[in-house]
């Protein structure tokens, strides 16, 4: 019997999770496809339910579903009630059980793409959603020194802070409003600065924007912008110019990606396909 998984999100045409997770299948020669399904917020439950059939393994959760799905699975590992949200829904037996692969997905680009290891560096956040709490997850467990979250809503960012907080330990967490101020007085000493907003996201109408004040961009920082598409955003394209690191959001992807196919087949997942067919899906040169 063919097995079906995919992705529940809103808007979901841009997704690539169905692009570089199929072609693994295939490379694999498992009998399982990948979809895309989109879901309103008024489908959630119903879509979430009917992963409880015999021929479904799962599903990813993308935009805006993360926080809501948590509260209608049977069961969910640690990382994904201390992060507070789910990207991944496995299911066995008629029951449903959640995983968060985004806080291993990002601490790998960080390492190993970007080649940077956050233990005991102050870092700046941009925003405060789903993205920012596995961020805030895994900062604290790589011992970063200080995260600091700006978020155009502020109470969003301060209830990142108090609700993650107390899992913290050495890692001091502040919430700051989304003002000039707050950007200048942070940037200045931080090493890694992460965009965790959807600003500068293609097919958005911010997306030639950035989230940060592009003459703060500090020159000597590793500039993180968790966006994947375009594969150079402007806040990317900024910083370069500015003389910082940048990294883009694909290698994230790809790695949260490989984590949930490992959580549905058992097996590892094939990491060059991945790579190869989301960089041609984006348009980008083999590199
Ligand atoms: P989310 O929960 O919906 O949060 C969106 C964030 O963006 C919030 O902080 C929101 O601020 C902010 N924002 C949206 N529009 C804005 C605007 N016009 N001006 C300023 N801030 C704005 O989404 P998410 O799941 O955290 O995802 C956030 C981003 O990370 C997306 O671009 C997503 O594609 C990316 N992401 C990438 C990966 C990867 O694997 N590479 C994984 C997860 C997420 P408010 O609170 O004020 O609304």
């Amino acid at each position: 019997m063919t097995k079906y998984v995919g992705v529940i999100g809103h808007p979901l045409k841009r997704s690539l999770s169905p692009v570089f997770q199929q072609a693994a299948l295939d490379h694999l020669g498992l009998d399982i496809r990948y979809e895309a399904w989109p879901t309103p917020e008024d489908r959630l439950a119903e879509r979430v339910g009917g992963l409880r059939a015999p021929d479904r393994l799962g599903a990813n959760v993308t935009i805006p579903h993360k926080q809501a799905a948590l509260y209608l699975l049977d069961g969910s590992d640690d990382l994904c009630r201390r992060v507070g949200a789910v990207n991944t829904i496995v299911h066995r037996e008629g029951k449903l059980y959640g995983h968060n692969t985004d806080v291993a997905g990002f601490l790998r680009a960080l390492r190993e793409d970007g080649g940077f290891d956050p233990a005991g560096v102050r870092v700046l956040v941009a925003g405060a959603g789903g993205a920012a709490r596995a961020v805030a997850v895994a900062l604290i467990d790589a011992g970063a020194a200080s995260v600091t979250f700006i978020n155009r809503t502020f109470s969003r960012a301060a209830e990142l802070v108090e609700e993650i907080g107390p899992q913290a330990g050495g890692t001091e967490l502040n919430a700051l409003p989304d003002v000039y101020a707050s950007w200048r007085a942070s940037a200045i000493s931080c090493r890694l600065l992460i965009n965790c907003t959807s600003v500068g996201m293609a097919g958005t109408k911010e997306e030639k924007g950035s989230p940060v004040p592009i003459e703060l961009i500090p020159p000597d920082a590793l500039v993180f912008d968790l966006i994947y598409r375009p594969a150079k955003t402007p806040l990317m394209a900024a910083a370069e110019k500015r003389g910082a690191s940048v990294l883009g959001g694909l290698p994230m992807l790809i790695y949260q990606g490989a984590e949930s196919f490992h959580l549905w087949t058992g097996l590892e997942a094939p990491l060059e396909v991945m790579f190869k067919v989301a960089r041609a899906g984006l348009g980008m040169k083999e590199g």
